[in-house]
């Protein structure tokens, strides 16, 4: 009997840690026995770290692993896969070989966006609410090859950060190494301009460069492993963290300096209704730069009530949008 096992990985830089849980019911997803933590390293970085563990996952994948089942009392084979990434949004950014959110095109999972005027203007603001088109491991792999080519050309430095900037793709994984072919680039030149038929020759010096750079590896094999890790699409399957995009972004540089008549009003609001939510309303007032995800999601939920009456309109209809 063959059982297929999906894996759902999360990891997380700031804590080095890498672990993962398979796809279960909701009760049993954060059980100790569910939950398995995989590696960590104060040393090499998470693409790093990824690849050993894609590799590791690929090869159980491949050959399947033999255990005993005990619910149906026979041996099994067991198919582990990738069903997603979990992680914040740096991180799955990182595992998409994306920019991150500060960049022009910001997300991960297709095209929208475009230059900061762009993004400003009314007609551009608009487009923010739509899908673009969505990325592909393909189109990433293409794009990363263009800006390893860039570097290898005169002026390599602007014409990469101009393809990053233009397409909102950037690989920390052989970051390394356009870093390395950009800087050799400027070493042949000297700085200085020089005749189209030398520049032919210094043309060539930077594949050379690139090729002992990679040694007995090509080019696709140094890249972001996610790329192309079989039946998983890094783009798509990197759900949005809910925690870190609405409560810890929009919510959290939505909220302000409260003031003392807040403080009152959100000491005197009524919780019935809202389950276990707690809101200690002198804390949330007094720490208000270090509050956390379950503070930002009751507030969500009461900021229309607490403020009726105390700020402008437009400040409640806000607030109702984001509750
Ligand atoms: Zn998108």
């Amino acid at each position: 009997m063959i059982i297929p096992v999906p894996i759902i990985r999360f990891m997380d830089d700031s804590l080095g840690n890498i672990s993962k849980h398979a796809l279960l019911p909701q009760e049993q997803v954060e059980k100790r026995s569910n939950i398995h933590f995989i590696t960590s390293s104060p040393h090499a970085t998470p693409m790093e770290l990824t690849k050993g563990v894609q590799e590791c996952l690929d090869a159980a994948a491949k050959d399947g692993v033999r255990t005993w089942d005990c619910k149906y009392n026979k041996e099994v084979v067991l198919i582990p896969f990738d069903l997603s990434k979990a992680g914040n949004n740096p991180m799955q950014a990182e595992e998409s070989s994306q920019a991150g959110v500060a960049c022009n095109f910001f997300c991960r999972t297709c095209t929208a966006g475009g230059t900061k005027v762009f993004k400003e203007n009314v007609d551009g603001y608009k487009t923010l609410f739509k899908p673009g088109t969505l990325r592909t491991p393909s189109g990433t792999i293409a794009q990363i090859k263009k800006q390893v080519e860039e570097a290898q050309n005169s002026g390599g430095k602007g014409k990469v950060k101009t393809c990053v900037s233009e397409t909102g793709m950037s690989n920390k994984a052989i970051q390394l190494i356009i870093e390395t072919l950009i800087t050799k680039r400027r070493q042949y030149q000297g700085g200085r301009q020089v005749p189209a038929a030398q520049e032919a020759v210094i043309q060539e010096q930077p594949a050379q460069d690139l090729q002992d750079l990679l040694g007995d590896h090509t080019l696709e094999e140094c890249m972001n492993p996610l790329l192309h890790a079989a039946g998983f699409d890094v783009h798509q399957d990197t759900p949005t963290g809910i925690l870190h995009t609405i409560l810890l972004g929009v919510v959290k540089y939505f909220w302000g300096k409260p003031c003392t008549i807040f403080e009152a009003q959100l000491e005197s609001v009524s919780l019935r209704g809202l389950g276990e939510v707690v809101l200690p309303a002198a804390y949330i007032c007094k720490y208000q730069g270090s509050l956390i995800g379950k503070h930002f999601k009751a507030l969500a939920q009461v900021m229309p009530v607490v403020i009726h009456g105390l700020f402008l309109e437009e400040l409640v209809k806000a607030w109702l949008a984001i509750g």
